[in-house]
């Protein structure tokens, strides 16, 4: 880990990360939509355009003041805690631009999952083609190889899953592996089985604490609990190469 870059310029970092949020904020409120709706463009409310009456941190229309997309500062704290680890690891240059771009552009994922079950397939394009343009600069490194492996592999091993379950397990959730193996498998494609691991595990954990609780059956989704497995390894990951 480097003690090069000082603490106001850390913080100057974050400043920026917490720019993008109602960028983010937009994005999850115009995909958090059910399947058989258009993209959301207007608050159902009042029908003020969402950009920029959602966008706030408050998480609600300026207008009407309905609660609209992701909770209430949830965005913009998880934003900079997220900057602020892959700052803390030893991500640096074009790394720390792909991965900031990557992270980012699954935690919008995430929180699209968690609120629809869906992993809109342009996000998810998105953020694939985004990590590869930015690691471009790089060259040809080991890496490269690596990152293929891991998305061709957690991609076809939840291919397979998709396929044995009958749709169980839905194409989103396939294609959001292919990232996500690219992200981690970039530092070792072996870690995409500590991904897989902590993902399900945390979807263990809340089956039982929701029977613990009596909280009602509900499906869960998946990709929001791989897309925190797979942040957790990066930067544990890229802490200790
Ligand atoms: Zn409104």
């Amino acid at each position: 880990m480097t003690t090069t870059t000082s603490t106001p310029r850390r913080l100057g970092h974050l400043g920026y990360a917490l720019a993008v949020t109602p960028l983010l904020r937009w994005l999850i409120a115009h995909h958090a939509v059910p399947a058989d709706q258009p993209w959301r463009t207007r608050c159902e409310a009042c029908a003020a355009a969402i950009w920029p009456a959602v966008c706030t941190p408050a998480g609600q229309c300026r207008t009407c003041h309905t609660r609209i997309g992701a909770p209430p500062y949830l965005v913009e704290v998880l934003t900079v805690a997220a900057f602020g680890l892959l700052l803390a690891s030893d991500v640096r240059g074009w790394e720390l631009a792909a991965y900031t771009w990557w992270s980012l552009g699954l935690l919008v994922l995430a929180f699209i999952d968690a609120t629809v079950l869906r992993l809109p397939h342009r996000l998810t394009a998105a953020i694939t083609a985004g990590t590869v343009v930015l690691l471009a600069p790089l060259g040809l490194t080991g890496s490269w190889r690596g990152a293929l492996i891991g998305a061709g592999c957690m991609a076809g091993y939840y291919l397979a899953v998709h396929v044995a379950s009958r749709s169980g397990l839905g194409l989103g959730d396939v294609a959001v592996a292919v990232p996500i193996g690219f992200g981690v498998g970039w530092l070792d494609w072996r870690l995409i089985i500590a991904v897989a691991v902590l993902g399900h595990s945390l979807g263990a954990a809340t089956i039982v604490i929701r029977r613990l609780t009596n909280a009602p059956r509900a499906p869960l989704p998946l990709g929001t609990y791989l897309i925190a497995a797979s942040f957790a390894v990066v930067v544990t990951a890229a802490a200790i190469r």
